[in-house]
Protein backbone atom coordinates (compact mmCIF):
# COMPACT_ATOMS: atom_id res chain seq x y z
CA UNK A 1 0.00 0.00 0.00
CA UNK A 2 1.17 3.50 -0.39
CA UNK A 3 3.16 5.12 2.47
CA UNK A 4 0.37 7.91 2.53
CA UNK A 5 -2.72 6.01 2.59
CA UNK A 6 -4.95 6.84 5.33
CA UNK A 7 -7.60 4.63 6.29
CA UNK A 8 -11.01 4.63 7.54
CA UNK A 9 -13.07 2.13 9.05
CA UNK A 10 -16.37 2.88 10.64
CA UNK A 11 -19.45 1.11 12.61
CA UNK A 12 -22.73 2.00 13.24
CA UNK A 13 -24.46 1.74 16.32
CA UNK A 14 -28.70 2.35 17.16
CA UNK A 15 -30.36 2.93 20.35
CA UNK A 16 -33.73 4.40 21.29
CA UNK A 17 -33.50 7.21 23.99
CA UNK A 18 -35.44 9.86 25.38
CA UNK A 19 -34.64 13.67 26.40
CA UNK A 20 -35.71 17.00 26.89
CA UNK A 21 -33.68 20.81 26.25
CA UNK A 22 -35.57 23.15 28.93
CA UNK A 23 -34.23 25.92 27.75
CA UNK A 24 -35.44 24.97 24.36
CA UNK A 25 -38.61 27.81 23.82
CA UNK A 26 -39.69 25.11 20.39
CA UNK A 27 -40.65 21.57 20.24
CA UNK A 28 -37.60 20.19 22.09
CA UNK A 29 -38.23 21.61 25.23
CA UNK A 30 -41.03 18.72 25.44
CA UNK A 31 -40.52 15.01 26.76
CA UNK A 32 -39.58 13.32 23.66
CA UNK A 33 -37.10 10.61 22.28
CA UNK A 34 -35.04 9.97 19.03
CA UNK A 35 -34.02 6.56 17.34
CA UNK A 36 -30.27 7.79 17.96
CA UNK A 37 -27.69 6.38 15.19
CA UNK A 38 -24.04 6.68 15.95
CA UNK A 39 -21.39 5.81 13.56
CA UNK A 40 -17.67 5.42 15.43
CA UNK A 41 -14.81 6.11 12.69
CA UNK A 42 -11.50 5.15 13.26
CA UNK A 43 -8.46 5.59 11.40
CA UNK A 44 -5.31 4.52 11.86
CA UNK A 45 -2.10 2.34 10.43
CA UNK A 46 -2.96 -0.70 9.68
CA UNK A 47 -1.80 -3.28 12.29
CA UNK A 48 -0.21 -6.65 11.43
CA UNK A 49 -3.40 -8.47 10.44
CA UNK A 50 -4.16 -5.99 8.04
CA UNK A 51 -6.39 -3.91 10.00
CA UNK A 52 -6.87 -0.54 12.04
CA UNK A 53 -8.85 -2.30 14.71
CA UNK A 54 -10.84 -5.26 14.67
CA UNK A 55 -14.65 -4.83 14.07
CA UNK A 56 -15.51 -6.93 16.90
CA UNK A 57 -13.29 -4.78 19.18
CA UNK A 58 -15.56 -1.92 17.96
CA UNK A 59 -18.65 -3.65 18.88
CA UNK A 60 -17.12 -5.32 22.29
CA UNK A 61 -16.11 -1.67 23.43
CA UNK A 62 -19.23 0.28 22.85
CA UNK A 63 -22.07 -1.92 22.95
CA UNK A 64 -21.82 -1.67 26.86
CA UNK A 65 -21.71 2.21 26.55
CA UNK A 66 -25.09 1.90 24.21
CA UNK A 67 -26.70 -0.29 26.53
CA UNK A 68 -26.14 2.11 28.98
CA UNK A 69 -28.29 4.73 27.28
CA UNK A 70 -30.95 2.34 25.03
CA UNK A 71 -34.53 2.76 26.08
CA UNK A 72 -33.42 5.14 28.91
CA UNK A 73 -33.97 9.40 29.68
CA UNK A 74 -31.06 11.38 29.55
CA UNK A 75 -31.58 13.84 32.42
CA UNK A 76 -29.44 17.40 32.80
CA UNK A 77 -28.46 16.91 36.75
CA UNK A 78 -29.74 20.52 36.85
CA UNK A 79 -33.56 19.76 35.07
CA UNK A 80 -34.82 19.30 38.46
CA UNK A 81 -38.21 18.62 37.68
CA UNK A 82 -37.46 15.50 35.40
CA UNK A 83 -35.06 14.14 38.07
CA UNK A 84 -37.38 14.29 40.44
CA UNK A 85 -40.10 12.56 38.11
CA UNK A 86 -37.51 9.85 36.80
CA UNK A 87 -36.42 8.95 40.52
CA UNK A 88 -40.29 9.03 42.20
CA UNK A 89 -41.37 6.28 38.93
CA UNK A 90 -37.79 4.54 39.12
CA UNK A 91 -37.38 4.96 35.51
CA UNK A 92 -34.61 4.06 33.22
CA UNK A 93 -32.49 7.24 33.41
CA UNK A 94 -28.64 8.84 32.78
CA UNK A 95 -27.67 11.45 34.56
CA UNK A 96 -24.87 13.96 32.61
CA UNK A 97 -23.86 17.58 33.84
CA UNK A 98 -24.77 18.77 30.52
CA UNK A 99 -27.57 19.81 28.58
CA UNK A 100 -28.68 16.66 26.06
CA UNK A 101 -27.62 18.48 22.66
CA UNK A 102 -26.92 16.17 19.78
CA UNK A 103 -23.18 18.26 19.84
CA UNK A 104 -23.01 17.59 23.69
CA UNK A 105 -24.29 13.59 23.37
CA UNK A 106 -21.51 13.24 20.57
CA UNK A 107 -18.42 14.79 22.63
CA UNK A 108 -19.66 12.43 25.91
CA UNK A 109 -19.65 9.21 23.90
CA UNK A 110 -16.59 10.06 22.10
CA UNK A 111 -14.45 10.70 25.60
CA UNK A 112 -15.82 7.18 26.65
CA UNK A 113 -14.94 5.36 23.29
CA UNK A 114 -11.52 7.16 23.40
CA UNK A 115 -11.21 6.20 26.67
CA UNK A 116 -11.59 2.52 25.74
CA UNK A 117 -9.60 2.60 22.96
CA UNK A 118 -6.21 3.77 24.46
CA UNK A 119 -4.64 0.36 24.23
CA UNK A 120 -4.58 0.95 20.59
CA UNK A 121 -1.76 2.16 19.50
CA UNK A 122 -1.97 2.32 16.07
CA UNK A 123 -4.92 4.34 15.56
CA UNK A 124 -4.65 7.97 14.95
CA UNK A 125 -8.54 9.96 14.74
CA UNK A 126 -11.64 8.71 16.60
CA UNK A 127 -14.76 10.55 16.05
CA UNK A 128 -18.68 9.89 16.99
CA UNK A 129 -21.39 11.24 14.29
CA UNK A 130 -24.60 10.98 16.23
CA UNK A 131 -27.93 11.47 14.09
CA UNK A 132 -30.85 12.75 15.70
CA UNK A 133 -32.66 12.31 12.97
CA UNK A 134 -31.87 10.87 9.33
CA UNK A 135 -30.97 14.48 8.25
CA UNK A 136 -29.37 15.69 11.83
CA UNK A 137 -26.01 14.72 12.97
CA UNK A 138 -23.19 16.29 15.33
CA UNK A 139 -19.61 15.18 15.07
CA UNK A 140 -16.80 14.90 17.54
CA UNK A 141 -13.56 14.22 16.42
CA UNK A 142 -10.12 13.49 18.41
CA UNK A 143 -6.64 13.29 17.10
CA UNK A 144 -5.20 10.08 19.59
CA UNK A 145 -1.89 8.44 20.21
CA UNK A 146 0.89 9.02 17.24
ZN1 LIG B 1 -34.64 15.86 20.69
Amino acid sequence: MMKNTIMEIAKEFCWEMGHRLPFHEGGCRNVHGHSYRMRVVVTGQLDENGMVIDYFDIRAIVDPIVEQVDHAFLCDESDSEMLAFLEAHNMKRVVVSFPSTAENIAGWMLRQVVERLKEYQNLETIAVRLHETDRTYAEAKVEVGG
